[in-house]
């Protein structure tokens, strides 16, 4: 579905990503783990067209993705969840979930969609009407995730759904990211929190200084001696 072949990718003189090659196919829950710095942003920023390579190919369904913007991407079916959620605070809840169904003129499968997301996050249902700058730290993932979801993406990238959360919301939230998984998104997930991540994915990818270093089935790289040194507190 998502294919990266030799991508690098610069911050002026920082060569950031250095030649990453990974593949998401449809269905999947992908994970790209590693350490801060590691890369892991850029390479989602870099999928939904924030980032440009200087080398290298994207391509989405065969189609190039490195070459058109990035509300193309999202009108071909990638959404992102940025890291740190990025809620609009002083708007409701309604207007953000509104915000993420912008490209979209089926007013009834917008409705629906509101619908299905509120299943997945009654809390959302709950807290409607609210800013979402009141909104918890859980809530606004939540909300971010939600928001994503407006756009009926095939594929959803998350970065870092853990950040800051306390573990019963983490839990949560990945099982929530799983739910989403099994009615029909593919989901290629940034995370530090390494076990979560390879708990709930099919497959991984290790990232270091801007090179994946590691590779495969997500349970048997955490039994793999390497990433629990290295990733899993050993
Ligand atoms: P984190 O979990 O801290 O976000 P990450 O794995 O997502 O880590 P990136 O944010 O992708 O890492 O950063 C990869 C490298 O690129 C790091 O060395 C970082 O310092 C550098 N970098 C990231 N953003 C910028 C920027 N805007 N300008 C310059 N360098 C940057």
């Amino acid at each position: 579905m998502l294919v990266l072949e030799d991508v690098n990718v610069y911050y002026g003189a920082i060569h950031a990503l250095k030649g990453i090659s990974l593949e998401v196919n449809q269905g999947e829950i992908v994970t790209l783990i590693g350490s801060n710095g590691a890369g892991k942003s850029t390479s989602l920023k870099t999928i939904s067209g924030l980032l440009r390579p200087k080398t290298g190919r994207i391509t989405f369904k065969g189609a190039d993705l490195a070459t058109i913007a990035p509300q193309s991407i999202v009108a071909q079916g990638i959404s992102q969840v940025p890291e740190g959620r990025r809620v609009f605070a002083n708007m409701t809840v309604i207007e953000n979930l509104e915000l993420g169904a912008y490209l979209r003129k089926d007013k009834a499968g917008i409705k629906d969609d509101m619908k299905k997301v509120y299943e997945l996050f009654p809390r959302l249902l709950e807290r409607k009407s609210q800013l979402a700058g009141t909104l918890s730290g859980g809530e606004q993932q939540m909300l971010a995730m939600g928001r994503a979801l407006m756009s009926k993406p095939q594929l959803l990238l998350l970065d870092e759904p853990s950040m800051g959360l306390a573990p019963i919301l983490v839990n949560q939230i990945f099982s929530i990211i799983k739910e989403i998984n099994a009615i029909g998104t593919t989901i290629l997930l940034v995370e530090q929190n390494a076990h979560m991540a390879l708990s709930i994915a099919n497959r991984a990818y290790v990232l270091e200084t801007g090179k994946i270093v590691l590779s495969g089935d997500a349970k048997e790289l955490a039994a793999s001696e390497e990433v629990r040194k290295a990733y899993l507190g050993g």
